[in-house]
């Protein structure tokens, strides 16, 4: 009998004393691990040019089918991205989303990623669409809102993709304009969609096979 007294108040006491684990949230909000898997944010460059280029790569790798996305082409009057398309409708059901991040995993451009926000709790279904607007990152200091022009992009001289992606210049022949083999019609020493340089510059055609 004693001896469960004993116990029972040592377990009693030694709690008193330990660091409380609770913490007071929302009040205080508690950091995430580094790798922790939080909304999404769709990046832009240090131009505000948006990193998006409505591959849809992100939407066909989600196993919830939570992302929409809608590509446009861009036009030398109205630039979005570098690349020769743009997100020009992009959503993300946050009731479907399960975090795992393979979305992320699968974008070309590093246009995807995940931040630390997890308060996505809402009482309206609708609000837990998140659209483009609401995932764009802010504009960089002194950068433009898109679109821009293929002019004001070229004069600034920025390469957007390293190494052999830097070769062609934003207003050069159409990104589409790549040989294809099982058509004729297509030019032999054509340009890849993926060897394209912004910035300026005459450039050597690349080899077939390079893109
Ligand atoms: S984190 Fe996973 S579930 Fe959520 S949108 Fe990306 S791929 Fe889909
Ligand atoms: S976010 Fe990335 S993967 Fe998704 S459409 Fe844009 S460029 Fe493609």
């Amino acid at each position: 009998m004693f001896n469960a007294l004993r116990k029972g108040f040592g377990l009693t006491g030694k709690t008193m004393f330990r660091r409380p684990v609770t913490t007071q949230y929302p009040e205080v909000k508690r950091e995430p691990q580094p790798r922790f898997h939080g909304r999404h944010i769709l990046n832009r460059y240090e131009d505000g040019l948006e990193k998006c280029i409505g591959c849809e790569l992100c939407a066909w790798a989600c196993p919830a089918d939570a992302i929409y996305v809608q590509g446009a082409d861009n036009t030398p009057e109205a630039r979005y991205s570098p690349g020769e398309r743009y997100g020009a409708d992009y959503q993300i059901n946050y009731l479907r989303c399960i975090f795992c991040g393979l979305c992320i995993e699968a974008c070309p451009t590093r246009s995807l990623t995940m931040s630390h926000e997890y308060e996505l709790a809402s009482d309206s279904r609708e609000s837990m669409i998140f659209t483009k607007d609401m995932l764009m990152a802010p504009l960089p200091a002194g950068a433009k809102p898109t679109p821009h022009t293929d002019a004001e992009v070229a004069a600034r001289g920025l390469t957007y993709y390293p190494g052999p992606a830097a070769q062609r210049t934003i207003g050069g022949p159409p990104a589409r304009a790549w040989h294809d083999p099982d058509d004729p019609a297509t030019p032999e020493e054509a340009v890849g969609p993926a060897t394209v340089k912004l910035g300026g510059g005459e450039t050597e055609p690349p080899t077939h096979g390079e893109h």
